[in-house]
């Protein structure tokens, strides 16, 4: 069995995420397996993303400061320009501290592992005299893709109304399965490049990280890695929830925002096994107000028991009288610990906005899902999830109104719920449950692929 916090040799290397939910905590736990395998880890992030870290870290993993822009903003996709402007001219000397502190306590500082979306990080790193990996938090079919623009094979603006990029093993993709980035390219026109930009560098690179499997993504992952050296080493999931023993794993679920796991896991407890849907749309999606009535009028009229997470930023957004008249059905929440939720026998149902780590998550616990996808890379994976894996049903959006209405959502909820699909996508869900599982066991692909890497990396 492995031990936390053995050091081999003094190895260290820094990790340094973009300071966002869904990216800190697969990166973290990608650093919690390393350090599980013996390597030093020094989490590099802002004094607000360490004083938002719910729970506070207490175990082996070592955090250093890189300064925020100012005048401060929360971090999000709108302001993802000042921030990567602002990373861009600290990053040297918040890498030559860490590296000289670690350097006065004997450890050798090898790599630096950063976020995907910040592929200039190589040549920071390298001028430092350190090798650099970046760690995709996406998918290896929305990466193939983003290549595939890269390398003008792939137009934007589309010029077909589908999309097929042969020998890659992605399924035709029509337009409302592509990213939003592609198929909406002037709405997100910064996001495109900085997505387009993150593959420019990969023929220079010696480790590609992915948060995926080998066997969720086979055909495409037979591709990707006969063009880099690619590595998936996910699902980066809390050892715990998949049956794997290592210490201190509850001080990865890492949330930046404040959970009310409590009254969560209470009220779920009190339910039937199978008779709770669960409702997220992750940290950064907005809903537009029509679309959050539909939703809610669609779980009243389902009768079902709902616990639906409503970030504070969304609440006011909710019809009038909601709350008061489905008290005795939902629980309403600013935050939950998912992967608690998702892992309680309660759920049988997960309406998601198909972020790719509630994606992972859903499918690691073999919970069939809804597929309500918002922007970014969630209507690919909304693709998968219904076309390839099998495991949820897409809820569509009427294209007159522009939003999904209350009568498709009830459709979706009683298809997964309680018809003869539903039940073919549960039975489906075991399957993925148990191939996640063993890709990070001992032995595992992830596992493996870990493995080779920290080898190779003490040896350098
Ligand atoms: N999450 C959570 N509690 C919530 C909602 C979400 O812990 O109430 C976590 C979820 O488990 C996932 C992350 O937040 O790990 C969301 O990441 P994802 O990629 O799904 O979506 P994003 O927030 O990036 O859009």
């Amino acid at each position: 069995m492995e031990k936390e916090g053995t050091s081999q040799n003094h190895t260290h290397i820094i990790v340094f995420p973009f300071p966002i939910q869904g990216h800190i905590n697969p990166i973290l736990q990608f650093a919690k397996r390393l350090i599980s395998k013996g390597i030093q880890v020094t989490l590099l992030t802002t004094n607000s993303t360490i004083k938002s870290m719910q729970p506070n870290f207490s175990t082996s993993i070592k955090i250093d400061i890189i300064s925020e822009p100012d005048p401060f903003l929360p971090p999000s996709a709108a302001a993802i320009d000042v921030y990567i402007d602002h990373f861009k001219a600290a990053l040297p000397s918040s890498l030559t501290t860490v590296i000289e502190k670690n350097h006065s306590l004997g450890n050798c500082t090898k790599l630096l592992v950063y976020d995907s979306v910040m592929p200039w990080c190589l040549g920071t790193a390298r001028e430092l005299g350190l090798e650099g990996a970046p760690f995709i938090t996406l998918s290896c079919t929305f990466t193939t893709i983003f290549n595939h623009v890269f390398e003008g094979k792939l137009k934007v603006p589309l010029q077909e109304p589908t999309v097929l990029l042969p020998g890659t093993g992605i399924p035709r993709l029509g337009l409302h399965d592509m990213p939003s980035f592609i198929s909406n390219p002037t709405l997100y026109a910064s996001l495109l490049k900085i997505l387009v930009e993150q593959v420019s560098n990969f023929q220079q690179l010696k480790w590609i990280f992915c948060n995926s499997f080998d066997k969720l993504e086979e055909e495409v992952v037979n591709w990707i890695t006969s063009q880099w050296p690619f590595k998936n080493v996910g699902p980066t999931i809390p050892s715990m929830y998949l049956d794997k023993r290592m210490n201190n794993d509850k001080d990865y679920g890492l949330s930046l925002f404040q959970p009310n796991s409590e009254s969560c896991m209470k009220w779920l407890d009190s339910k039937e096994i199978g008779s709770v849907i669960y409702i997220s749309f992750g940290s950064l999606a907005t809903l537009v107000e029509e679309q959050m009535e539909e939703i809610a009028l669609a779980l009243k009229k389902s009768n079902y028991y709902f616990l639906w997470v409503v970030r504070e930023s969304e609440i006011n957004k909710l019809p009038q009288n909601f709350v008061q008249d489905t008290a005795t059905k939902g629980l309403l929440v600013n935050w939950c610990p998912q992967l608690e939720v998702l892992n309680h026998k309660g759920v049988a149902c997960f309406m998601t906005h198909c972020g790719w780590n509630s994606t992972l998550e859903a499918l690691s616990l073999g919970v069939p899902m809804v597929a309500m996808p918002q922007w970014t890379d969630q209507p690919t994976n909304a693709k998968f999830i219904v076309d390839v894996w099998k495991v949820g049903i897409r809820a569509r959006i009427d294209h007159e109104k522009g939003i999904v209405t209350r009568e498709e959502i009830e459709m979706c909820i009683r298809e997964v719920m309680e018809g003869e699909r539903g039940n073919e996508m549960r039975r489906i869900s075991l399957k993925w449950k148990k191939l996640a599982k063993e890709a990070v066991d001992d032995n595992g692909s992830s596992d493996k692929n870990i493995e080779k890497f920290v080898a190779q990396l003490i040896s350098s």
